[in-house]
């Protein structure tokens, strides 16, 4: 490849036409922040927040505040 950017300088830096959200605890140290793919461990993704505000109630986060989520462990209190 070439170009004014050699390749391993500054990575791979590209505009995503379809950007995905994902969603992370708010919680400042928590463990698993990411919420993901039941059974897996891939982040679940998808360009819709109310897809993945419904997966997270699934899942046993909890909105704390308006775009603040805990995820199941954080806002249960630190008891694992
Ligand atoms: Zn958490």
């Amino acid at each position: 490849m070439s170009g004014p950017d050699p390749v391993g300088r500054l990575g791979r830096v590209w505009f995503d036409p379809a950007p995905l959200w994902e969603l992370r605890c708010a919680a400042p140290f928590c463990s698993d922040p990411v919420l993901v793919v039941a059974d897996d461990e891939r982040p679940l993704r998808n360009p819709d927040r109310t897809v993945l505000a419904d997966e997270a109630r699934v899942a046993g986060w909890q909105q704390a505040a308006p775009g603040r989520w805990l995820c199941r462990s954080c806002h249960q209190g630190h008891d694992r």
